[in-house]
């Protein structure tokens, strides 16, 4: 089997064994997408509005950012991996609760291992503080996390602040363009 075919087939179990509260509201699952071999994973916090007509994540405003500043580093958005932390688009696209994150956590980690990214992006403080509760996302951001977890294929990460919030946000905005234009030195210097 593919990872591709891996992933579809992790997939199909998910969308019928999710425990997640938010299957009751949203429209359909939003799993991940992209290159099932890519070396960086973005993980984003929950689907929106149009992600959850869609059925793909990061298709609004904030996947429209995500993919010009991508270009700017020279890659596409085919040559990366795009998912999030909750499967499901809470309503009014309120914060997911805590038992909802835990609840699709075992999607997610069964996504990861399958890809082995060397690194994982976390678009915003929620993605961020699923796996390093302890941190502060205007702290963290731009910076390589290094840690081991059991299960997890990589121990680089690295965070940024979230694509909506920055979009509007003028200074915000120009933080998150610098600390996206790093990743290419992120990843030159933990793939030796
Ligand atoms: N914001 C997210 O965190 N994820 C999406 O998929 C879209 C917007």
């Amino acid at each position: 089997m593919t990872k591709q075919e891996e992933l579809q087939t992790l997939n199909n179990k998910w969308k019928e064994e999710c425990k997640c509260e938010l299957k009751a509201t949203a429209t359909q699952a939003v799993p991940g997408d992209g290159n099932a071999d890519a070396e960086i994973v973005f993980i984003g916090e929950a689907p929106g509005r149009k992600e959850d007509e869609l059925g793909r994540p990061f298709v609004g405003a904030a996947g429209k950012f995500l993919e010009e500043m991508l270009s700017q580093i020279n890659l596409k958005r085919e040559e990366v991996y795009i998912t999030n932390i909750v499967k499901y688009r809470p309503p009014n696209n309120r914060d997911p609760l805590p038992e909802e994150k835990s609840a699709c956590r075992e999607w997610l980690l069964e996504e990861l291992k399958i890809i082995t990214p060397l690194l994982i992006v976390f678009l915003g403080r929620h993605a961020m503080n699923n796996f390093f509760p302890a941190e502060q996302i205007s702290k963290a951001h731009g910076k390589l996390l290094i840690k081991s977890f059991a299960g997890m294929p990589t121990k680089y990460f690295y965070a940024l602040y979230h694509p909506a919030a920055a979009l509007y946000d003028g200074s915000m905005r120009e933080v998150l363009i610098a600390d996206f234009k790093k990743i290419p030195k992120v990843l030159e210097k933990i793939s030796v």
